[in-house]
């Protein structure tokens, strides 16, 4: 039997983006020896890359703002599905979370009289992200590993041992979770550096991964978001859902092709930037939808007059929510009038000074500068979808943030619910710090109420070193397949067949493509040893892919109405009825199961928030019924 290099903790956290540091450092201070795990160099997680924000309501700009209106923009921009305690909880705890980063040490934007300044963004009320220029997300884990290490120093004092109580294993991979008697038991997976397997005995588990936008060609996601927690999860026996609802983004980088897909933060349209196409014209006025009609501004004066009196005007439709301009953008270049490389023109140089532009949007400046010889404060940049974000994730208890599998949670953007079928801008953010230290709490909870700890069982150690090892050893002797040919092909069938506008045939192609993917992916083989070989990591990221990318066809084949990140050529409208069905999925065998489930019923006096006609536009003549009955 071969040995292993072994560690026990009480709860690891994989993943070291937002969520997972803030869950790591909960439960540190909940008094649980935790490890953090992640893919890549410490400090280095995706989160790293967030522009605009974290929503939260603080009122700092606008004192209007409270947690009931930020509740209500989120679960509008969710069309109404998001877990409506994951959205309470969210609007409640976020500004919380955001005044304690500044106690870890976050320097914060302020506004003139000195409070943490809010910008802006698609589907928000108000001004409600507080924002570092538009890297906010690098001074978020900037300061969330300051304060990991400030803990450890404290560690360190009470014990000399720095790594006592909250370790970081960076460059590392997790393969596999284990369990014993149905729970969680530990973890398994290899140093990416050395390819050296190691089990983590534990009896908590955070899955805090990140999202799933590998599987799609164009994505402002970076290398390592290939759906591992979502497949982890999956296979541990835990459902996912809202697998169906993949966020693009209406401004991702078009041209040129190397950098296809890259992101032009949201901030760019809040802070005056305007949508135009080939031929001049502010195309979104044209795309406001019936649901909103009421909240955007229909003409080009007062949308301008917004920017100086959002009092008294109502906001410009480039700050719909994203699915609505995504599609917008969509249907223009589809129409003949996009701009010269397929994407449609976004302009702030108009609005701004070149001096305003490059203080608010520094890294915008500078991306377009260096990336596309393009002088943002100048000209007008090309943009159009790119695949953002998966609304999709384990379903969680939305207080505990556990899965349906006993010691195992999931937070940030792995986790589902919270956003319904689209995200808005800036909550993702607040999602990571709120429900990251929910998740941390949740595991000190579980642990602490544990009567005896898992044992790991031998067999399936060695089961998940053989599986790791798989690619080395050359399939079952029909041909052989190269990891990276299969990616792109994975990529382009999610791109074209499962991507931003779907039809019912084309999905099922896309189905019959996956199964043959997924055949042909037991055919990998990668060449040469452990050490250093990317191309056995992305073997193993592969099948993450294949399974998750197969949930998401399955749930939007299954889901006939379009809603949110989820639009159907031929199933256009939205449904009351599909609102109140949630499509859990499950594995079995390698094959993904989808199940229908109820969405549970908000609490009546959150659904008191709504004015009555607003509910109308959603929700069942039933569910109203009763609603009507408690007005009175
Ligand atoms: P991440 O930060 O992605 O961290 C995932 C971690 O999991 C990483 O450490 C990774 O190495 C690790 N990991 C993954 N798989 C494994 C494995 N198998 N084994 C070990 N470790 C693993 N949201 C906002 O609210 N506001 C914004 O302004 C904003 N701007 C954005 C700009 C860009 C360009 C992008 C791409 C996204 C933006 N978002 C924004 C979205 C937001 O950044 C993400 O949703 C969020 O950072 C996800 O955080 P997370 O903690 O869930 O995961």
């Amino acid at each position: 039997m071969t040995e292993f290099e072994r560690h026990a903790y009480d709860v690891v956290v994989i993943g070291a983006g937002g969520a997972g540091l803030r869950a790591a450092i909960e439960a540190r201070q909940r008094g649980l020896r935790t490890a953090v795990v992640c893919k890549s160099l410490f400090g280095k997680a995706h989160t790293v890359m967030a522009e605009g924000g974290i929503a939260a309501a603080m009122g700092n700009v606008n004192a209007r703002d409270n947690w009931q209106v930020h509740f209500r923009d989120t679960m509008r921009g969710g069309k109404f599905l998001n877990h409506w305690r994951m959205a309470e909880l969210h609007a409640k705890e976020a500004p919380e979370r955001v005044w304690e980063l500044e106690t870890y040490g976050a320097l914060f934007d302020r506004t003139p009289d000195g409070k943490i300044s809010q910008r802006n963004f698609g589907g928000h009320e108000y001004p409600r992200l507080a924002h570092v220029g538009d890297r906010t997300g690098l001074e978020l884990i900037r300061t969330l590993q300051q304060k990991i290490v400030s803990l450890q120093q404290e560690d360190f004092k009470e014990t000399g041992d720095y790594e006592a109580n909250l370790k970081v294993f960076a460059e590392f991979t997790v393969t596999d979770l284990l369990k014993s008697d149905g729970r969680i038991a530990g973890a398994f997976g290899y140093w990416r550096e050395s390819g050296r397997f190691v089990v983590f005995e534990a009896p908590a588990v955070v899955l805090a991964t990140g999202g799933i936008g590998k599987s799609f060609k164009v994505t402002s996601n970076s290398w390592e978001y290939t759906g591992d927690g979502h497949a982890l999860a999956l296979r541990a026996g835990a459902s996912l859902i809202n697998m169906e609802f993949v966020q693009f983004h209406p401004t991702g980088m078009v041209w040129p092709p190397s950098v296809k897909g890259i992101l032009v933060t949201e901030s760019v349209r809040g802070d005056g930037g305007v949508l135009r196409n080939s031929e001049g014209r502010r195309f979104m006025f044209d795309y406001i939808p019936e649901v909103f009609k009421d909240k955007y501004a229909d003409n080009e004066a007062e949308a301008d007059r917004w920017y100086t009196d959002p009092d008294n005007n109502r906001r410009p439709p480039e700050l719909l929510p994203r699915d609505e301009v995504a599609r917008a953008i969509n249907a223009e270049v589809k129409a003949g009038r996009g701009s010269p490389h397929g994407g449609v023109f976004l302009d702030v140089s108009s609005r701004l000074s070149a001096e305003e532009i490059k203080r608010r949007l520094p890294s915008m400046y500078h991306q377009f500068k260096e990336l596309a010889d393009v002088d943002i404060t100048a000209e007008p940049m090309e943009v159009g979808p790119t695949c953002h974000y998966v609304m999709g994730g384990v379903e969680v208890d939305p207080d505990s943030a556990q899965s349906r599998v006993p010691g195992l949670f999931a937070a940030g953007e792995v986790a589902g619910g919270m956003h319904g079928s689209n995200r808005l801008g800036g909550n993702s953010l607040s999602d990571l710090l709120v429900f990251g230290r929910r998740a941390g709490l949740g595991a000190a909870d579980y642990v602490a109420a544990l009567g005896s700890r898992p044992s790991l069982s031998e067999e399936d150690v060695q089961a998940a070193a053989r599986l790791a090892v798989l690619p080395f050893e050359g399939g079952d002797g029909e041909t052989q397949e190269n990891p990276y040919a299969l990616h792109g092909e994975l990529q382009q069938v999610m791109n074209d067949l499962v991507g931003i506008i779907r039809k019912g045939e084309e999905m099922k192609l896309a189905l019959t493509k996956l199964d043959e993917l997924k055949r042909r992916a037991k055919n990998v083989v990668v060449e040469g040893h452990r050490q250093y070989n990317p191309g056995w990591h992305l073997a193993l990221d592969l099948r993450n892919m294949l399974l998750v990318s197969e949930c998401v066809a399955k749930a939007a084949l299954q889901r006939t109405e379009s809603r949110g990140g989820h639009t159907r050529d031929d199933y256009p409208q939205m449904e009351a009825d599909w609102r109140r069905k949630l499509l859990p999925c499950t594995v079995e065998d390698d094959g993904i199961t989808v199940t229908e489930q109820p969405q549970p019923a908000m609490r009546g006096d959150l659904l008191d928030l709504f004015e009555y006609d607003e509910l109308q536009k959603y929700f069942t003549p039933e569910e109203l019924e009763s609603h009507r009955a408690r007005l009175g």
